[in-house]
Order: C-alpha cells, then structure tokens, then sequence
C-alpha cells in the first residue's frame, strides 16, 4: 500500500510545496510542532533512515540545511530541529524517509520531551565497548 507521502507525490493528496527536485520534495508538516515545520521527503519510498543510499540521504541534508537557512530568513527562527525519527520503536508513524525541520525559538517549551536519566558504576565503558566503531 503507498505511503502518505506517495500519495503526496503523486498529487493524489493535497500538500504546501516548499521545494521539489528529482530526489526528494519538501512540503509543510500537516500538524506543526511550531508554523513553518517542514518535512524533506524522498521521493522513492526508503521505509527508514537504515535503508537509504547515502548518496541521496546527503542530497536530503543539504536540501535540510537550505530549508533551515530559509526558516531562520524568512519566519527569523532562532534555531532548528533536524530530526529523523527512524523505524516505529522511535516514534515514526509514515514508513517512508522524511526528515523534519522545526523552526524554534528561546523559551518556545517545544523541545521534544526525552527524559534523560545517567549511567550507572562502569556501564558507560560497558556501553562505549558495545558501540565502539
Ligand atoms: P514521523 O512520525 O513518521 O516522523 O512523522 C510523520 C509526519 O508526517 C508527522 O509529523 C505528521 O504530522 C505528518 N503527516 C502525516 N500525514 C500527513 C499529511 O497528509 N500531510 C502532511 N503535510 N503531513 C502529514
């Protein structure tokens, strides 16, 4: 079954058209964290983050940062989320490789809500082991 977004792609849904070019598109989040959130979507379906060739995930960054540069211009945003949620685990609701880019700024309370807790005697090094690359 396609994807919300393919159905964006495709027309078959309605969408506010940032930017588009033969990798991705860019379009306004339907329900904004803050006015202006965007979503650089690819436009071949990668259901995640893992699956995407770098080629075309570097092309979706610089088209990130261009969009970031514009909401920090245009609606004077003092800072931006560039967020990825990757696979459900995470949070991702369309399977199909969107990056978001919220405009923020001081004091907004909108940053998104991870509790943060520490590590316990030795688990860091255990950890730093595990993911060491
Ligand atoms: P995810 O949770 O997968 O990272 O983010 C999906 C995003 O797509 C959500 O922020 C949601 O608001 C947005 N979204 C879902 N359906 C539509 C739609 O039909 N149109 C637009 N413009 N955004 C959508």
């Amino acid at each position: 079954m396609a994807t919300v977004f393919e159905m964006i792609i495709n027309g078959d849904i309605p969408s506010t058209r940032l930017y588009e070019d033969d990798e991705c598109i860019v379009i306004l989040d339907i329900n904004p964290v803050q006015k202006g959130h965007a979503l650089v979507i690819s436009r071949k379906c990668y259901p995640t983050f893992t699956d995407v060739p770098m080629e075309t995930l570097s092309h979706m960054m610089e088209i990130a940062r261009k969009v970031d540069m514009k909401q920090r211009e245009a609606l004077h945003a003092e800072g931006t989320n560039i967020m990825i949620n990757n696979s459900p685990a995470s949070g991702q609701e369309v399977p199909h490789l969107h990056i978001h880019v919220i405009p923020r700024y001081a004091g907004d309370g909108k940053t998104p809500a991870m509790s943060k807790g520490t590590y316990g005697e030795g688990e860091a090094a255990e950890y730093g082991k595990l993911l060491h690359l």
